[in-house]
């Protein structure tokens, strides 16, 4: 079968590799959708430390079950579904207490596992054992699917800083999960969202598709002013930073109102992970700072439901769909802002 192959930074590239079989408490499914995200940016730039190469990448997964390990239960062929990234191990004190998020050992597809970007793939024991496989509601297409781990991270993030009803929200970063956080803000209650770029060309895409109450361009526009102007001088009581640069999380510190809740859920550069913070600011405004990092499989059937119900439409944010073999470009396509959602389809592009 035909995969995009990680060998090393910089080194992508689609060849044939064996086709993999199910094992007794495995799965095997044929990929319909897997939709690429920044994570992917960054592993075909660097690598990953948890990621040893050669390994088949790509982890926001949906098809069809084509194959049925004979131990496993509740699953047939046929069966449309959706698959985790994150794996927790359900055995750790994080697992135990309901925190897959930060599971200790905690592995991933696309890392340890063979993951989407290819025609067929295994969905490990472990995955199972975790509740890992979502049966994909109705007609809720293949494409739409696959959104739902980026969301179900959103999600995750945002429950730890408790969005809801009346909060004023403002999201810094435009790109696809920037556009994810504006609508399940919405959905949990959020009266006001701004979304808030450096990049304009991507800031207008998003925001004619999520339509914010303000986009902020922050290279033409004075973000502070538009922000206290919006929230009445309040300052937003929501702030989460999508995007990896530092200067936004001090921004956000500077700028969140007092008893505000913030979000970093974008990671920063591993060279450059530092930021430069006035403590007392954070003391005095009473404010909460919380990281996110994945999302548990209870989180990943949350969003699934969220986007087959349509709470969270996902379907317009998909703005490019690719043959397996120009998965280059879908990163390229990702990175450069161009596109929201990029969805690679292993079986072949149809219209
Ligand atoms: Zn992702
Ligand atoms: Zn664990």
């Amino acid at each position: 079968m035909r995969a995009a192959l990680f060998t090393g930074p910089g080194n992508l590239d689609v060849v044939d590799v064996d086709t993999p079989e199910a094992g007794p408490r495995e799965l095997k499914i044929r990929v319909e959708s897997c939709a690429t995200c920044g994570t992917d940016a960054k592993i075909f730039g660097h690598g990953h430390p948890r990621l040893e190469p050669p390994q088949i990448i790509g982890h926001e997964i949906a098809g069809e079950v084509i194959q049925v390990g004979g131990e496993t239960s509740g699953f047939s062929i046929g069966d449309r579904v959706q698959i985790i990234a994150a794996v927790p191990c359900e055995e750790c004190w994080a697992c135990k207490a309901g925190k897959q998020g930060i599971c200790i050992n905690q592995t991933s597809m696309g890392y340890q596992f063979g993951g989407g970007f290819a025609e067929e793939m295994i969905v490990p024991e472990a995955v199972l054992k975790a509740n890992g496989v979502n049966k994909i509601p109705g007609d809720l297409s293949f494409d739409e699917a696959a959104v739902t781990e980026p969301l179900a991270c959103a999600l995750n993030a945002q429950r730890l800083i408790r969005v809801g009803e009346g909060d004023t929200v403002l999201v810094m970063g435009a790109g696809p999960i920037g556009c994810l956080h504006i609508r399940l803000a919405r959905a949990l209650g959020a009266k006001h969202v701004m979304l808030a770029d450096i990049n304009g060309d991507r800031l207008a895409l998003s925001a004619n598709a999520v339509k914010p109450d303000r986009a902020i361009d922050m290279s033409k526009e004075d973000l502070e002013a538009i922000v206290s102007d919006e929230t009445d001088g309040i300052g937003p009581s929501v702030i989460i930073t999508a995007a990896p640069a530092g200067a936004a999380q001090e921004q956000a510190i500077g700028m969140a109102a007092p008893g505000g809740r913030i979000s970093f859920f974008g990671g920063l550069p591993k060279d450059k992970p530092m930021i430069s913070v006035d403590s007392n600011v954070v003391h005095y405004k009473e404010l909460i700072l919380a990281g996110a990092n994945g999302s548990s499989p209870a989180q990943n059937a949350e969003a699934l439901e969220l986007i087959a119900s349509g709470k969270v439409p996902v379907a317009d944010l998909i703005t490019h769909r690719m043959s397996l073999e120009n998965v280059r470009d879908a990163i390229d396509a990702v990175t450069s802002g161009d596109a929201i959602k990029v969805v690679i389809k292993p079986q072949g592009v149809t219209s």
